[in-house]
C-alpha cells in the first residue's frame, strides 16, 4: 500500500475535482467487458446487461459458499462438441427467479498437461434462461433485504453454446474471484449513503440532548471515513489503476461493520422509538446484516488483507535468501538490508512519509499513519520469518494483522480528502481537519494494540485457550457449563 500513496493522494484529488465517482450503475457489468474481447460474439449481450434485462451471479451451492471451489454443478462437451451440458443447482441467488441471463460456475472436465489425466476445474458460463432447463424455487423468506428476490436456481440438461465460456476453460475460479473483487467497492458508496441518512435521523433527535455529543461525532466520522474509502478506490479505478482489489476489500469489511455500527447507534440515540417500525431504523438494521455476509465473508476477506502483504514480504524475504548463497556478488543488497534493519532495531529508522503530500494542520496524524505502516510491515515480517508457510493456519495472527492493516489504509484515505478540502479551502475542512484528526489517533493506537498482541505470548496463550473452549461447546453440543443452583 505505500508504494501507493502519491497515486492515491492525487487520484482522490481527481475525483473530488468533479469526474464523478461512479461511471457505471451495474457492478456486474464492468466484470463481463472485462472478460468479452472486441470481436467476441458474447459481446452482443453487453447492451443487455447495462439495459433493462434482469441479471445474476450464480456461485454458491448447498455444500460450497465460502469454498467456492467446491461447487458440485458440472458442464460437459456435448459429443459433437458444440455445447456444453450444464446439470445442478444453486442457492440463495439474487435475481434468481428474474434474472434472463446468468453467469454460472460449473465443474468442467480439463485435460490436465503434467499428468495427462482429466480433473475437473471450475468454469464460468454465461447461460440464458430461454436455454431451456433452467428452472427457479420461490422467493426466500429472509431477515432483510426483502425487496431483493432470492432463490435456488436448478439447471437440468440446459444446452450452452461452447462460445458462451466465459474467461476460458478451466479458468471460472478466477473469473469469480474478479468479479467478486471487482464489486466490492461498490458496498462502501452505497453505505456510506446509509449512514448519511441514519445519521440525519438521529440528529433530528439529538440535537436536543447533549449527552449524544460523542455518538453523534463517531457515527460522523465513522462515515467519513467510509465515504472517503469510496471516493479512493473509485477514483483509483477511473484513472486506469487495475490493482485495487485489496483496497477493495478493505472497503467492503469497513463499510458493512461501520455501518451496523452507526445504524445501532442511531437507535440507542433515538432510544424506545428508534425500536419501533415506525421510525424506520429497525428495517435499516435488518438489511444491513447482509452486508458483512455476502460479496465475500468478512472472516474470510480478513484472511485475504493480510495475505497480499505476506505474500510480498515472502518474495523479499526469498531474494534475500538467495543473495546470502552467493554474499560476494550481492553484497550491495545485503549491506543495504542489513544497514536498515540496524537503524531500525535501534529506532533511527524513518517511516515511509507521509508529510510532503499532506496539508501542515495534518502533520502529527501523517506520521501517526507513516508509523503504522511501518510498524505493520515489520511486523508481517517477523510473522513469516517465526511461522513460515504455517502462518496460513494463523487465524488469530491474521485476524488482527488485517485488523491493522484496514485501520493503516483508512488513515491514508481520510488524509487524501481532507488536506484536498484543507488545500481547496472547502466550507467544510475545518470540520474533515478535526475528524481526521481523531481518526487517526485512535486507529494508530489499534494498530499498535493489534500489532502488539500477535507479539504477546500472553494474548498467543488467551487465543489457545479460546480454541480449547470452543472445541469443548462444540463436542458438547452446546455451552459446557451448569447452573450453580444445580449443585
Ligand atoms: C441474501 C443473500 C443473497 C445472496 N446472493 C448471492 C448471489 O447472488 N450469488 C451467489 O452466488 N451467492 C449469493 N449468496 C450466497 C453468499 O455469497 C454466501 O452466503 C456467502 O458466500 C457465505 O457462504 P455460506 O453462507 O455458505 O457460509 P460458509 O461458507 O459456510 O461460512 C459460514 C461461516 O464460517 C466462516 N468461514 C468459512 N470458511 C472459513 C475459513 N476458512 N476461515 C474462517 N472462517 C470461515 C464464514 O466467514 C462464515 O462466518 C447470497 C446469500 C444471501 C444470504
Amino acid at each position: 500500500m505505500n508504494a501507493n500513496y502519491g497515486r492515491e493522494l492525487t487520484a482522490h484529488a481527481h475525483i473530488l475535482k468533479g469526474r464523478g465517482i461512479f461511471k457505471t450503475n451495474n457492478k456486474r457489468t464492468k466484470s463481463y467487458i472485462e472478460y468479452i474481447k472486441n470481436d467476441d460474439p458474447k459481446r452482443k449481450i453487453l447492451p443487455r446487461v447495462t439495459g433493462n434485462e434482469i441479471a445474476a451471479f450464480c456461485l454458491t451451492e448447498p455444500s460450497s459458499g465460502s469454498d467456492a471451489g467446491s461447487i458440485r454443478s458440472r458442464a460437459v462437451l456435448s459429443p459433437d462438441g458444440k455445447h456444453y451440458i450444464l446439470n445442478g443447482s444453486k442457492i440463495w441467488i439474487s435475481n434468481g427467479g428474474l434474472a434472463e441471463i446468468m453467469t454460472v460456475f460449473a465443474q468442467t472436465p480439463v485435460l490436465d498437461e503434467k499428468t495427462g489425466k482429466e480433473v475437473d476445474k471450475v468454469t464460468g458460463f454465461i447461460v440464458e434462461r430461454s436455454f431451456g432447463g433452467v428452472t427457479s424455487g420461490p422467493p426466500e423468506k429472509k431477515m432483510g433485504i426483502k425487496a431483493s428476490n432470492t432463490t435456488e436456481v436448478y439447471y437440468e440438461d440446459v444446452k450452452i453454446p461452447v462460445e458462451n465460456v466465459l474467461g476460458g476453460v478451466g479458468n471460472g475460479f478466477k473469473v469469480a474471484m474478479n468479479i467478486l473483487n471487482n464489486g466490492r467497492f461498490g458496498m462502501a458508496a452505497c453505505l456510506a449513503g446509509t449512514m448519511r441518512a441514519v445519521t440525519r435521523k438521529a440528529v433530528e433527535h439529538a440535537t436536543t440532548r447533549l449527552q449524544f455529543g460523542q455518538k453523534i461525532a463517531r457515527m460522523s466520522i465513522l462515515q467519513y471515513v467510509t465515504e472517503s474509502l469510496a471516493y479512493m478506490i473509485s477514483g483509483n479505478m477511473d484513472s486506469g489503476c487495475t490493482d485495487y482489489h485489496l483496497e477493495a476489500a478493505i472497503s467492503k469489511v469497513f463499510a458493512s461493520e461501520a455501518a451496523w455500527v452507526v445504524t445501532d447507534e442511531a437507535i440507542q440515540v433515538l432510544g424506545g422509538m428508534g425500536f419501533m417500525k415506525e421510525c424506520g431504523l429497525e428495517r435499516v438494521m435488518r438489511d444491513l446484516r447482509i452486508f458483512r455476509i455476502f460479496e465475500g465473508t468478512n472472516d474470510i476477506l480478513r484472511l485475504f488483507v493480510p495475505w497480499n502483504r505476506i505474500q510480498f514480504a515472502g518474495a523479499h524475504l526469498r531474494e534475500l535468501q538467495k543473495a546470502f548463497k552467493n554474499p560476494t556478488a550481492n553484497l550491495g543488497l545485503i549491506f543495504g538490508e542489513a544497514t536498515k534493519r540496524a537503524i531500525r532495531s535501534v529506532g533511527l529508522g524513518s517511516s515511509p512519509s507521509l508529510s510532503e503530500y499532506v496539508h501542515p494542520n495534518l502533520a502529527t496524524s501523517a506520521t501517526f499513519a507513516s508509523k503504522s505502516v511501518e510498524a505493520f510491515g515489520q511486523a508481517v515480517e517477523a510473522m513469516l520469518i517465526k511461522y513460515g508457510r504455517g502462518i496460513v493456519d494463523e487465524q488469530f495472527v491474521l485476524n488482527r494483522l488485517a485488523n491493522a492493516a484496514i485501520d493503516s489504509y483508512t488513515m491514508v484515505v481520510v488524509l487524501s480528502r481532507a488536506t484536498l478540502s484543507l488545500n481547496s479551502n472547502l466550507p467544510t475542512a475545518h470540520q474533515e481537519e478535526l475528524m481526521t484528526n481523531v481518526w487517526c489517533n485512535e486507529a494508530s493506537q489499534r494498530v499498535m494494540q493489534n500489532l502488539a498482541a500477535i507479539r504477546s505470548p500472553q494474548n498467543l496463550q488467551n487465543f489457545s485457550n479460546l480454541s480449547a473452549i470452543a472445541k469443548n461447546v462444540c463436542e458438547n453440543g452446546g455451552l459446557v457449563h451448569i447452573n450453580p443452583l444445580l449443585l
